[in-house]
């Protein structure tokens, strides 16, 4: 059994845990606020997500505008974005620019993961240990560690006895992997797997995509950005607007009922937003596509039109077509020429349902009918994603609960906030949020951050603890649920509802309710004195 350290007082009043978008402004809010904080970051360098995904054609798929802090008139004005969907070289540059403005660098510790965090009743603080034998102490722990950090890689057999590389997206090296003239094979056809394929097509010799389940897309238009924008709105009602739209972005879903509009009037609703090329068909168009399986079967049947025309062999088009979702049900990928990748000489397509992958050799992959020579595999194979980060942390509540123990046998949070039996532990990215799954990312880290913030304050001014209440986190459970009920998402297996982790819950990951609904819950809470939350 673990056992908590005693101390007198903390070392620091709050342990933020990672340096991507969440966790450098909460180092920055606390500090305003003229609080002790430290953030322990595993990377050599701050980032988080765009530190650690370096891998080939990575790039986000929220415009920049949006896809930034927008809590400082000087970081929206000295800082400009080269394009519309900037890559990860330039995401990272903007967030070590950003540490460095807001000189935050000095409060956080690199190379530390952290290994356990257990509470302590008698000091009402935290215990933190690092791999390297570190051990910290807080009166709060914020973990900004993203949903989609602990990555899935599948065991294959045979694996050591390749001689090739064999690497996960998300922990490619910082010196990088020559692909150019290399026999390549990509595990995964996911958004990630999307961005690394049609990158790399062109430059390796071979190419050999295995792919498990089939997307559907949209077309990413990508343009440089004038001088002008992302300033075309003002960087406050910006701000404002993301948090009064259904995904946090500067588009909101129809208002309109989908059965009140005429079909044709639909169709070129739906040309309008497929031509976006942003997320706009996906999370800015009638909610009943998300809901109800005619209006689904609609829109799906409009994408898989759209990727028909792109590919001419009509065994291919057979294979990239979705064939058993519905378009949204799973996260929808953009993609920039993903389609004619597969029209050339050099890369072959392997539905893995058909063909499944035996084992490795040493140089080659051996499939159910062929052996393929390989000097590089590519594991686009996805993340535990969500609770995955802390699952992986010995963490320690009340009680000495075991937060691995709660999740694995049901995931809940309490307005995605805090959980049950574990005071002093805020959480960002966190299931039964919209940050969890479906919100541009930093819209919803950058509320979060705030109003854990804020509490962080009230709760100083009057004790040193706090904990959400069974009743709170029982109630936003049953409201998650009834939420997330109602859609088509939580009845389709994927990443959303845990499917790609063996035994993990299905709940819905991601509260779907939309921004503004999420927004109004938290703000509740926080106006009635933190009600449901105990304070002591
Ligand atoms: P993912 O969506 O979970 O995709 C993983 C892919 O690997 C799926 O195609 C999956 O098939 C396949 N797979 C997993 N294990 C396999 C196995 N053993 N054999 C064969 N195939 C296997 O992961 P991801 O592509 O890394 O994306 C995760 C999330 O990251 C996205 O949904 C998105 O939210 C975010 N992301 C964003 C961007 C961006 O904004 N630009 C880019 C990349 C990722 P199944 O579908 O059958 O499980």
């Amino acid at each position: 059994m673990a056992e908590a350290r005693q101390l007198d007082a903390p070392q620091y009043d709050a342990i933020v845990i990672g340096a991507g978008f969440a966790g450098l402004y909460q180092l920055h809010c606390l500090r305003e606020m003229g609080l002790s904080a430290t953030v322990l970051e595993a990377g050599s360098d701050v980032g988080g997500t765009w530190y650690w995904n370096r891998y080939p054609g990575a790039r986000t798929d929220s415009p920049a505008n949006v896809y930034q802090f927008l809590f400082s008139d000087e970081l929206v004005t000295e800082w400009q974005w080269s394009e519309r969907f900037p890559s990860q070289p330039e995401t990272e540059r903007y967030l070590r620019w950003v540490a460095d403005r807001l000189d935050l660098r000095r409060d956080i510790q690199f190379n530390q993961r952290v290994t356990r965090a257990i509470w302590s009743a008698e000091s009402a603080c935290w215990m933190v240990d690092t791999e390297d034998g570190t051990q910290l102490s807080a009166r709060f722990v914020v973990s900004c560690m993203g949903p989609l950090s602990k990555p899935v890689i599948p065991g294959i057999d045979g694996q050591d006895e390749f001689g090739g590389t064999i690497v996960h997206t998300s922990l490619w090296p910082k010196d990088d992997i020559p692909l150019a003239g290399k026999r390549v094979a990509v595990i995964g056809t996911g958004a990630t797997g999307i961005q690394v394929i049609q990158t790399i097509a062109p430059e390796v010799a071979e190419l050999t995509v295995f792919q498990r389940t089939a997307n559907y897309t949209i077309p990413m238009k990508n343009y440089p950005y004038t001088d002008a924008e992302p300033l075309t709105v003002r960087r406050e009602e910006l701000r404002n607007r993301t948090r009064e739209t259904f995904g946090g972005f500067d588009f909101d879903i129809e208002q309109r009922l989908w059965a009140d509009v005429d079909p044709a009037e639909r169709l070129a609703n739906m040309e309008r937003l497929y031509a976006e090329g942003n997320l706009a068909l996906w999370v800015g168009s009638f909610a009943e596509q998300l809901m109800e399986p005619e209006a689904n079967e609609e829109v799906s049947e409009f994408v898989k039109e759209k990727i028909r025309a792109r590919i001419d062999d009509p065994v291919l088009r057979e294979k990239l077509i979705p064939d058993d979702h519905g378009f949204g049900t799973h996260r929808v990928p953009l993609e920039t020429g993903y389609y004619e990748a597969f029209a050339r000489d050099n890369v072959q397509l392997i539905d893995v349902h058909e063909e499944p992958i035996v084992s490795l050799t040493a140089n080659a992959i051996k499939t159910t009918q062929q052996e393929i020579p390989v000097d590089v595999v590519i594991c686009a194979t996805g993340f535990d994603a969500v609770t995955g980060a802390l699952t992986n942390i010995d963490v320690r509540g009340r009680d000495n609960r075991s937060l691995a123990d709660v999740w694995g046998q049901d995931i809940r949070s309490a307005i995605g906030m805090q959980l049950h039996g574990f005071p002093n532990l805020f959480l960002t990215s966190t299931p039964l949020s919209p940050a969890g799954a479906f919100c541009n990312a930093p819209t919803c880290v950058q509320h979060s951050v705030e109003w854990i913030s804020e509490c962080i304050g009230y709760v100083l001014n009057r004790g040193s603890a706090i904990e959400a209440t069974a009743e709170l986190e029982a109630a936003w459970v049953a409201h998650h649920d009834e939420t997330a009920n109602a859609t088509l998402i939580a009845k389709t297996a994927s990443w959303y509802t845990g499917a790609n982790i063996e035994g993990k819950s299905n709940r819905l990951i991601g509260y779907p309710g939309g921004i503004p609904a999420y927004v109004e819950a938290c703000d509740q809470v926080k106006e009635n004195g933190y009600e449901g939350f105990l304070i002591s």
